[in-house]
């Protein structure tokens, strides 16, 4: 056990005169000048200092300002401590290299077999170990879901494939059924369908050579009386399709390009069209390769999970029609009244062939708009712009149908009948707030994410709290917290908000829309708190104040990205296509006919806005279990602590604030910290750590029956135990 007291006299909470302190806004925490000398309070933490790295807890250091925990984080950090409780949080920070022996089979072993695994030092697995037995401990079982945040490169995605990894290990139902070969293991095709994901969501970014560009929620599915891993479903969030078409300066396209290029065999680049040395415009960065470039684990993971040899040619068939689509350019015809021409070096050019589709008509359909004017068709020909967007809509319309036919597959592949499973653990794997110097629609998306996971944060654990503090009948001044609702109200609110003036712009379809957008943005929304302009910008663009900070969003473009039109000739064109997978994903999708009733359902943020309500529906019935990931350095550089870079993140994800509300409901949540008023006490917690154990033995024997006993005693011996606590003393305070 790693603690900075030897597990007896710790230094204490923040906790104030017997009622609760509760939550308090960043905008109250001064930001601290890392140059200054560090005063007063801060000092007297200081002098602990060479003991800061064993502060396993943040709600033990004094005072909790952001200064205080960004050095015990750093002392933390240097000496390899990777994992920080913060109250009710865990603060993950990214290490940069492997570290040996932290994830091996053996340590979460012995996570799982622990009687109090809060009691080893702080890991994921604790989290992951928590939240397993709380499915199993409840009365009644309770889903569980693990939220994993942080900024691009953070470790996220790492995290929640640790997650994965470990209940693939310690709820491995091939553990009871022999028979199954390796294969046809749950848990291996769950761990499977990681790579195919990552392949085809994730990319090398200037913040994270393996980004996800996509987020994800997936439901690992235990099954009734042995809690078994049986199954999972995978829900994903607004892939970033925009990049197979238009990569950022020095980033580069989805890593599964990368893959084929440098995987296949000389058969497959025959197959593809794809010749040795061929320069392709939309896979810039080749040269740079990244550990993800591995072709042999995606295909192996594919045939795992059921793909087989056929649809795989199909599949990359269709991505090297894309891949050859980005090298056809188009010149004005000298006659205006007759379509663009393919460029001389774009002829020849075998992406008709790879989509299967009569080159002719797809050659027509990129160059020529069909308006549609009563029964009658008018063909027009397309402008030089107009015929390069088209191609981009082609290409973007194709990965991102492919990415979700995948994404169907894998739940076929792996989601458990539902008379087998009753319960399950839920990770979310979600982009983090993002604020460039620039931002478009997809940073609002993201944003306005991030605003509804930090309000449900916030809610769920002061009101739990406050809810817990009342049933135990303690004496408890209710808490006023920040709430971010009033910026949610300004994102998508039902009268006016910026969502419901976008749509309603993408619907009138005007040939203005964005002058009219920012027009209506200025006036309709001018007394709202949230949102500002800077009239005198060269750029148009209006700024929300987030919950982590003010983002500066571009008008210019977010009304047609809204719409994210998908001309309908070449929808109907990609139907008839003799690849029998292109074929299908574009019968099965349903066709988007731009009418204008439909067109507020399928608007970018009205899907989003949808997908999103559905998760957090989803994790109001869960109880959630929250990881801040924090990124040491932007340089994704091995063991390198950037105080600066740190502290942002800190804020951003209000670790401070959380620590107060952790802090606020520690005789509830903790022990630690506590210095005990009577012998007797002592003796009373022995019991209640032994009954604890014994149930812990119980759970792991499966008996439901005995555990459902053991948890009724121990519930009541735990309201017993708050009562004895409400009398103690102020935790005590090492200076
Ligand atoms: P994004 O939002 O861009 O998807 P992310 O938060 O998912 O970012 P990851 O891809 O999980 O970030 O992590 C970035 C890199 O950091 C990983 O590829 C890995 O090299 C390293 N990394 C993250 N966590 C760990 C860890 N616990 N141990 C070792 N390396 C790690
Ligand atoms: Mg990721």
């Amino acid at each position: 056990m790693s603690s900075a007291d030897g597990g007896r006299v710790r230094p204490g909470f923040r906790h104030g005169g017997g009622t609760v302190k509760g939550f308090v806004h960043k905008d109250q925490f001064p930001r601290p000048n890392l140059n200054d000398s560090l005063e007063g309070e801060i000092q007297a933490f200081l002098t602990d200092e060479d003991q800061l790295h064993t502060y396993d807890d943040l709600t033990k250091v004094n005072p909790v300002t952001p200064t205080t925990v960004l050095k015990c984080l750093q002392a933390r950090y240097n000496a390899r401590v990777f994992y920080t409780h913060a109250g009710c949080t865990l603060v993950a920070l990214n290490p940069f290299q492997p570290i040996p022996d932290l994830y091996s089979v053996d340590v979460m072993k012995e996570y799982h077999c622990a009687p109090q695994p809060q009691e080893l030092k702080p890991h994921i697995f604790i989290v992951a170990e928590e939240a397993y037995r709380n499915v199993q401990g409840q009365l009644e079982p309770v889903n569980q879901s693990l939220v994993v945040s942080g900024e691009s490169g953070a470790g996220k995605t790492w995290t929640s494939r640790c997650l994965m990894k470990y209940y693939a290990t310690v709820a491995a139902s091939s553990s009871v059924v022999k028979s199954q070969d390796i294969v046809g293991r749950i848990e291996r095709r769950v761990l499977d369908s990681n790579p195919i994901m990552e392949a085809f969501g994730n990319a090398c970014t200037l913040r994270n050579n393996n980004s996800s560009r996509f987020g994800k929620y997936i439901q690992l599915q235990l099954d009734r009386y042995l809690q078994l891993l049986v199954g999972a479903s995978v829900q994903t969030y607004l892939l970033e399709k925009t990049r197979v078409a238009c990569q950022p300066a020095n980033e580069r396209n989805f890593h599964i390009y990368y893959q084929m290029i440098k995987g296949a065999t000389d058969e497959q680049r025959k197959d593809w069209k794809m010749p040795c040395g061929q320069h392709f415009v939309w896979l810039p960065n080749a040269e740079k390769t990244v550990e993800e470039d591995c072709f042999h684990e995606t295909v192996e993971a594919m045939v795992h999970l059921g793909i087989n040899a056929e649809r795989q040619r199909e599949i990359f068939r269709i991505l090297a029609g894309i891949l050859q689509l980005g090298n056809v350019n188009f010149s004005p015809s000298t006659d205006e009244s007759q379509p663009c021409n393919l460029e001389e070096q774009s002829k020849g050019n075998t992406f008709e062939l790879l989509f299967s589709i009569p080159t002719e008509e797809l050659q027509l359909a990129l160059r020529v708009r069909t308006l549609k004017a009563g029964k009658q068709s008018v063909l027009k020909p397309c402008s030089q712009t107009e015929c390069s967007m088209r191609r981009d809509c082609l290409a973007k319309v194709i990965y991102a149908q492919l990415f979700e036919w995948l994404v169907a597959f894998i739940n076929n592949s792996i989601c458990a009948d539902k008379s087998m499973w009753c319960n399950f653990i839920g990770i979310l794997d979600v982009y983090g707030f993002e604020c460039f110097q620039l931002n478009n629609l997809e940073q609002l998306c993201i944003n306005y994410a991030n605003e509804k996971l930090q309000q449900h944060f916030v809610a769920h654990y002061l009101r739990a709290q406050q809810e817990e503090y009342v049933s135990e009948g303690l004496q408890w001044s209710f808490v006023k917290y920040q709430d971010n609702q009033s910026c949610l109200d300004l994102i998508e609110g039902s009268t006016v908000s910026v969502f419901s003036l976008l749509n309603e712009e993408s619907r009138l379809n005007r040939a203005s829309d964005c002058k009219m957008f920012r027009v209506r943005l200025e006036k309709e929304l001018c007394d709202n708190v949230n949102i500002s302009w800077d009239k005198f910008s060269k750029v148009p663009h209006f700024t929300v104040a987030h919950y982590a900070g003010k983002v500066n969003y571009q008008i210019q473009g977010m009304v047609e990205k809204n719409k994210d039109p998908v001309p309908p000739e070449l929808n109907s064109l990609l139907q008839k296509s003799d690849n029998s997978l292109l074929h299908q994903i574009f019968t099965d999708k349903e066709t988007d006919n731009m009418t204008s009733k439909g067109l507020s359902k399928v608007t970018v943020v009205s899907k989003f806005k949808n997908s999103l309500e559905s998760l957090m529906k989803i994790l109001h019935t869960t109880t959630p279990h929250y990881t801040r990931c924090i990124k040491p350095n932007h340089d994704c550089k091995p063991l390198t602590f950037k105080k600066e870079e740190v502290i942002m993140q800190l804020e951003a994800c209000g670790i401070v604030e959380t620590i107060h509300i952790s802090a606020a409901g520690f005789p509830i949540s903790s022990m630690h910290g506590l210095k005990l008023k009577n012998d007797w006490l002592l003796g009373v917690s022995t019991c209640f750590i032994v009954l604890a154990a014994v149930r812990s033995w119980l759970v792991r024997k499966q008996v439901q029956r005995w555990n459902r006993a053991a948890t009724v005693i121990q519930d009541t011996w735990r309201k017993w135990k708050v009562m004895q606590l409400s009398t103690l003393q102020e935790p005590v305070t090492v200076r």
